[in-house]
């Protein structure tokens, strides 16, 4: 694909460029300065703007989040105190702001406001923002601005709606244990639909442009439907991995180790992400909650209950979702990288 990854931002680039920086000569002249300008007004503006929506979509998230388990519509009554159920006005319903202004406390009643309320909009906002500005299509290649135009934002929505997703069910599962299964089924169906639409994309603007994009490549060699059957084996695989997990567990242990819901959030990630980024997913969940696991073993407050801690029960859907984010947003160099070093 054509991208020019070494500049991060051709603002910057114009700027360092202009005092002699490092960047000078990195960024594919020929572009004029005026266009430069406005490409980098656009990537700025993109990214701050993608943050602030972040942070009132992470602000419905938490409404969501609370209400959900409790089997309550996230639409009405209007947001209100969970304690003293007094209505927020607009100003202590602001996204993190209303949160450190009031110091985690209701105003009326005094009790406190979890830490998850700011720590869910700080995380939608940072993902989405910092989604909008790795995106190196914001128009920064001048052979073929339909490609940054068109593709761009459709691949900057999936990826937000991807992060919403899995800090939903990260936050569920570590709350409740629960991975609710009309949000992992329609959302893995959303992310085969998703994958086919970029495709379809990537052949229009192909036949468009005449430039060659590697989705496309890939559709020629194996056509859509070829390419919507591999995506289903992976989905069924990435499924099917889980599944022999547990089964293997439960012959050896008589006892539930993992759990369904996982099986399906595993399916909505290879939907969203390919297997290869599905299962680079579950490697870092499942480092990341051994290593968890071995750091409440040496607190010693910890380790006097370890008898009750080896049955309890660590959400290894939160860290299934945890490596999905990292997976979703470095997972192709980390697989390229893999792939290098394993000699493939
Ligand atoms: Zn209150």
């Amino acid at each position: 694909m054509e991208h020019t990854k070494d500049v991060p931002c051709p603002l910057i680039a114009h700027f360092s460029w202009r005092k002699g920086g490092k960047a000078k000569g990195r960024y594919p002249i020929p572009v004029t300065a005026k266009r430069i300008l406005i490409i980098g007004m656009v990537h700025i503006l993109g990214t701050i703007y993608a943050g602030l929506l972040g942070l009132a979509f992470g602000s419905f998230l938490n409404v969501c989040l609370s209400r959900w388990p409790e089997g309550e519509s996230v639409i009405a009554p209007r947001s209100h105190c969970r304690n003293c159920a007094h209505t927020l006005p607009w100003w202590e319903n602001l996204p993190l702001v209303s949160w450190l202004v009031l110091r985690g406390r209701c105003r009326n009643c005094h009790s406190r406001i979890g830490l998850r309320y700011p720590l869910v909009e700080l995380a939608i906002g940072a993902l989405w923002a910092f989604s909008a500005w790795q995106l190196p299509q914001w128009g920064a290649n001048p052979q073929s601005p339909v490609m940054e135009m068109y593709y761009g934002p459709v691949v900057l929505v999936g990826q937000m709606i991807l992060t919403w997703l899995l800090v939903a069910l990260a936050v569920l599962d570590a709350d409740n244990l629960w991975l609710p299964d009309w949000i992992t089924l329609p959302g893995a169906a959303l992310g085969f639909a998703f994958t086919l639409l970029k495709l379809e994309l990537l052949v229009k603007l192909t036949s468009l442009t005449g430039l060659q994009f590697t989705g496309a490549l890939q559709h020629e060699q194996y056509g859509i439907y070829g390419i919507a059957l591999k995506r289903l084996l992976g989905i069924l695989a990435a499924a099917g991995m889980v599944l022999l997990i547990r089964w293997v567990y439960w012959l050896t242990r008589h006892r539930e180790g993992i759990g369904m819901g996982d099986a399906k959030l595993m399916a909505l990630l290879a939907a969203w992400l390919g297997l290869p980024g599905a299962l680079l997913a579950f490697g870092l969940g499942v480092v990341m909650g051994a290593v968890l696991a071995l750091v409440q073993l040496a607190i010693p407050s910890a380790r006097s209950q370890s008898e009750r801690w080896a049955l309890s029960k660590l959400p290894l859907g939160t860290f299934l979702c945890l490596g999905g984010v990292v997976s979703s947003l470095w997972g192709q160099p980390i697989v390229a990288a893999y792939l290098r070093w394993a000699g493939f």
